[in-house]
């Protein structure tokens, strides 16, 4: 778009500086553009009238017309209301005002014709309205039919400042008389043709002021393919620009992999595993930088798959690190993977940020030397000072703890040749979802389980019957299992989760003073958790108490029964990752999730899910439509926050279709030279460089 669409909001008829100035750090609106691509986040439907008689509980907004019938107010102080009856030909409508009492009982008319405007709910079977908008009906409104945009706006702007949702409507018309010449298409002629697209300057029109439901329907399609093609051409050309450009190391040599295939590894890989060794396997021969997303539910063996990577790296003379999020889960991979190094005579390192000076020198040297060919490692593996002799492989556990920036922070770990990326996950991404975020990214999946597995079972309990739920815990105890007491850690209030915890902690010790109990929370040190984590690893103790820093990949295969307290404070991915804490050996596992009385919609929803399954693609496609994508892990250093109107849980098939249209056009023409592409090419030229980044690393 034109420099107009720059053009200051301050300029805009009516507003001024000091209005700018609060619409740009209120709402994040800064220019003309900004205001234009605010979209609204609802309309109200001013296109119909509904009968009094046909009002229920479960509509949202509508308008009725009627009469009023008289009004009265009630009661005192803050008790006050005034309460006025609207009739129209099939019944009686109360509505009801709390606020501005004085005021409205000046103003309203009796016998006045009244258009009222509001969500209706039932009072003993009769219709009312609390706080509705209330109109005049004249001669020169009775015709007037339409959806009347509701905008975003702040308490503080709102109540202090009269910006409300109306006040951006205004703006908004303002702004769409002056800007609509200026707009230019951005889509080809043939894209707008084969997809039956509206332009782009009348999507604009109809996206702020519908004329009907249909017009608005189809300016929604139209900007939000128009979104979703972007980000897809952005993301297919950088995989296609790297595919092209970027040298890989080839891992060929595969000696120490046979021999520990053969004598050490201590269980036959699922078919699932062996699949995507083989998918690594054959990038680490093309000889080009592999990017592979891997996938697999919690328990699927995805450590087995990146260490098995890592010895391909070894036995071609390339050093390679794990990278994981959390000091415990390091500290559990070094663990597991040492094991099997000392075998094979690799020196294998670990790196947190608990090491102590001494080591940590002796780490760096042994790396910059090659004679330490593995290292695992929280993010302390990315600080300037760790360097490597020939860094060949990185994997990223657990990946959406890791922002963007600290991935390419390993990137640049050989100046020589980029390392492989393997970045590995339990948190299933719906494949909507998946074509987004890592649009870049070749993706594996593991989608089967270690043989013998039982599934675990899951189970809702109410707080009252917590003590059967102990006895439950006292049985499998003397069956000689371990068990996880879990509770909510929510970051606005730490001071009052600590208290939950150790209340609970003490309630725990009470109820099994014949027990040993680990506790693990945020506020102790590394070397505390490390210590409690490690007893109950060993099975020093019976019960870990802790909060969700246990959620991350922790592996206590004699740990069966996962209590999941306060459950309906959760979300569904995370009360799936932390049941993953169990179901690791081959004793029958248990989730127990704990609530009062009362829930939320939602929350049931989230608790029958869990109970009805463990498919964590499944869980994960029900947390999407719960939260929309932006909740959902991963999501928040991608960018697809950014997304001005395309709604990834719902809008699959139009990214499914924007990404095929995307993938056409660049087959055709990669570099968008041909005239048919000029929309596309200005378009992409237009937007600011940090919007569309086409070097080689997102
Ligand atoms: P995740 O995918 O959640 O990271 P892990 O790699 O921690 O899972 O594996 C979970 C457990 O399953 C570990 O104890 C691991 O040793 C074991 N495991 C992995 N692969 C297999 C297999 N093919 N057969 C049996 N056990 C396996
Ligand atoms: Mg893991």
């Amino acid at each position: 778009m034109s420099n107009f669409f720059n053009t200051k909001l301050e300029y805009l008829r009516g507003v001024g500086v000091q209005r700018a100035q609060l619409l740009g750090k209120e709402l994040g609106l800064f220019t003309y553009g900004d205001l234009i691509q605010r979209y609204p986040f609802r309309y109200l439907d001013r296109t119909q009238f509904y009968n009094i008689v046909d009002l229920h509980d479960d509509m949202s907004f509508v308008q009725v017309k009627g009469i009023l019938r008289g009004r009265e107010v009630i009661g005192e102080g803050p008790k006050k209301r005034l309460v006025a009856k609207v009739g129209d030909a099939s019944g009686e409508l109360e509505v009801v005002w709390f606020k501005g009492v004085n005021y409205l009982e000046k103003v309203i008319k009796n016998h006045q014709e009244y258009i009222v405007f509001g969500k209706p709910t039932m009072f003993n079977g009769r219709p009312q309205m609390a706080h509705p908008e209330l109109e005049e009906v004249t001669e020169q409104k009775a015709g007037q039919s339409f959806l009347q945009p509701v905008y975003n706006t702040s308490e503080k702007l709102k109540n202090y400042h009269r910006i409300d949702s109306k006040a951006i409507m205004r703006m908004v018309s303002d702004l769409l008389k002056i800007a609509l010449p200026q707009v230019t298409e951005t889509l080809s002629p043939a894209l707008i043709q084969q997809y039956g697209l509206m332009d782009k300057a009348a999507a604009l029109q109809q996206i702020h002021f519908p004329q009907n439901q249909d017009l608005l329907d189809r300016a929604r399609f139209r900007l939000k393919f128009e979104e979703l093609f972007y980000v897809q051409l952005k993301l297919l050309r950088q995989k296609d620009q790297r595919k092209v450009t970027l040298a890989g190391q080839v891992f060929n040599e595969v000696p120490t992999l046979v021999h520990f295939y053969k004598d050490i590894m201590p269980f036959d890989l699922t078919g699932a595993q062996k699949r995507v060794i083989h998918e690594i396997y054959k990038d680490f021969l093309a000889g080009k930088q592999m990017n592979r997303l891997l996938q697999g539910d919690v328990g699927s063996g995805k450590t087995i798959v990146a260490f098995i990577s890592m010895l391909m790296a070894a036995d071609n003379g390339a050093q390679s690190c794990l990278m994981a999020p959390t000091e415990i889960l390091a500290d559990q991979h070094y663990q597991g993977l040492k094991v099997y190094a000392n075998q094979l005579g690799i020196n294998l390192g670990k790196l947190t940020g608990s090491t102590p000076t001494r080591v940590r020198r002796e780490l760096h040297e042994q790396l910059r030397e090659g004679t330490m060919q593995m290292l695992v490692g929280t993010h302390a593996l990315l600080e300037d000072v760790v360097q490597f002799r020939n860094l060949g492989l990185t994997i990223m556990d657990e990946q959406h703890r890791f922002g963007v920036a600290q991935r390419s922070k390993l990137w640049q770990k050989n100046p020589y040749v980029i390392p492989h990326v393997l970045v590995m996950t339990a948190t299933p991404i719906p494949r909507t979802l998946a074509m987004t975020l890592y649009g870049d990214l070749d993706v594996s999946v593991i989608d089967e389980l270690p043989a013998g597995r039982k599934p675990i079972v899951t189970v809702h309990r109410y707080d009252a019957n917590r003590l059967k739920v102990f006895q439950f815990v006292r049985d499998q105890v003397a069956l000689g299992r371990q068990v996880y007491i879990v509770y909510p850690l929510i970051e606005e209030s730490e001071t009052l989760d600590y208290k939950d915890l150790t209340d609970g902690y003490e309630s725990v010790s009470r109820a099994f003073p014949e027990m040993q109990i680990s506790i693990v929370h945020g506020r102790m040190s590394a070397e505390q958790k490390d210590f409690e984590m490690a007893r109950f690893v060993n099975k020093e103790t019976q019960i870990m108490v802790a909060t969700t820093v246990i959620e991350v990949g922790v592996n206590v295969p004699n740990a069966s029964v996962m209590i999941i307290e306060s459950a309906e404070r959760f979300g569904l991915s995370q009360l799936h990752q932390l049941r993953g804490r169990v179901g690791r050996g081959a004793d029958q596992s248990y989730c127990v999730l704990m609530t009062g009385y009362k829930l939320s919609k939602d929350s049931r929803t989230r608790l029958e899910t869990m109970v009805r399954t463990n498919n964590g693609f499944e869980i994960a496609d029900i947390d999407l439509k719960l939260r929309g994508p932006g909740d959902l892990m991963g999501t928040q250093q991608s960018g697809v926050l950014d997304l001005l109107i395309a709604d990834l849980a719902k809008d699959g098939r139009i990214l499914t279709e924007s990404r095929a249209a995307a993938q056409a056009i660049l087959n055709d023409d990669p570099d968008l030279a041909r005239p048919e592409h000029g929309n596309i090419r200005r378009h992409i030229e237009s937007l600011p460089a940090t919007a569309v980044n086409w070097s080689r690393i997102s």
